[in-house]
């Protein structure tokens, strides 16, 4: 056995060995600093912030934003959420990235009402740990009071993949952020698992059909069929579907012409700092 070992790392040879070691360390040193870095970005006032996308319906009218979050670390630079929110699931840091988040947007929200603009309804990207976590109700009552905001402009984006680890406690957590007239929807729809059954015991309100289905709607039969499915689904249960990801007019053309009502992608808005979803897309209420 030893012998048969010896030969494969003789066979890999020295310099693999070495680099696979290295790789090794860099995730762990990184994974880290990560925790670090980010405790201190969450502290400090100037290295996070949140950008805007529009949310259109077939006459590009807006009808909603999504908050995506942004991290500007002082040497690495902006990383990007694709990166760092899936490190973040890893720990509990998750949570206190969303509860943050959370209070970034009501501020804003605040603010833009204050100012005399008329609100579109806001998403915030939830994780799964915080969808289960104890307090999230009291938290989320608790900011919606702090900053005057009625839940109805409030909508959570949960990624099917998390709803199915504990489905009664999704459910149970889900009805009670309904109570708070908070929209839901089940983001990047069609790339979890979850049953027609499960879908049918949330309490959701929107399906967004993930991107890696757009993508090539036009182009390619089955992505096609998948996406008119969907909104199929969705229409039969009384859900609101939202393409997410349009980048073309020939995709928003076949999503339109399959019944989709609401479209999310850089062909409409990319994402906005506040300052230019302020001056591109809201408007003064008189
Ligand atoms: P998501 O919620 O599915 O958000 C959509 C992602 O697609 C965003 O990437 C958005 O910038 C990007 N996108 C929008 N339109 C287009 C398009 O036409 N083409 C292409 N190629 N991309 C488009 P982003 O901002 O990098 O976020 C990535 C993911 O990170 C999000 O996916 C979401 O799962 C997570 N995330 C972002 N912000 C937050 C947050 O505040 N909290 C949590 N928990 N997760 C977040
Ligand atoms: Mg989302
Ligand atoms: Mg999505
Ligand atoms: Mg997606």
């Amino acid at each position: 056995q030893a012998d048969i070992a010896m030969y494969h790392a003789k066979q890999a040879g020295r310099d693999n060995y070495q680099i696979f070691n290295q790789e090794m360390m860099t995730k762990s040193v990184r994974q880290f600093n990560f925790e670090q870095e980010m405790k201190k970005a969450l502290q400090v006032d100037d290295q996070i912030h949140m950008v805007y996308q529009s949310k259109v319906d077939n006459n590009k009218a807006v009808t909603g934003l999504e908050a995506l979050i942004r991290w500007h670390h002082p040497v690495e630079g902006l990383i990007s959420p694709a990166e760092f929110i899936p490190l973040a699931e890893e720990s509990n840091l998750i949570i206190n990235i969303d509860r943050k988040v959370i209070k970034v947007v009501l501020q804003q929200l605040n603010q833009w009402q204050q100012e005399g603009f008329s609100l579109y309804p806001v998403s915030i990207n939830l994780s799964g740990k915080h969808l289960v976590s104890d307090d999230l109700i009291s938290f989320v009552q608790e900011q919606l009071n702090t900053y005057q905001i009625d839940g109805s402009l409030i909508e959570f984006e949960i990624t099917e993949g998390v709803l199915l680890t504990d489905i009664e406690r999704s459910i149970e957590a889900m009805t009670a952020l309904k109570s708070l007239d908070i929209t839901l929807s089940v983001d990047d729809f069609g790339t979890g698992y979850s049953s027609l059954n499960y879908l049918k015991r949330l309490p959701i309100d929107v399906l967004k059909i993930d991107r890696s289905f757009v993508d090539e709607c036009a182009n390619t039969i089955e992505d096609g069929q998948i996406c008119a499915t969907v909104i199929n689904l969705a229409q039969n249960l009384g859900l609101e579907a939202v393409a997410e990801g349009v980048e073309t007019a020939e995709q928003w053309q076949f999503l339109a012409s399959k019944g989709c009502e609401i479209f999310q992608g850089y062909y409409f808005n990319k994402p906005m700092s506040a300052e230019d979803t302020e001056l591109k897309l809201l408007s003064k209420q008189n």
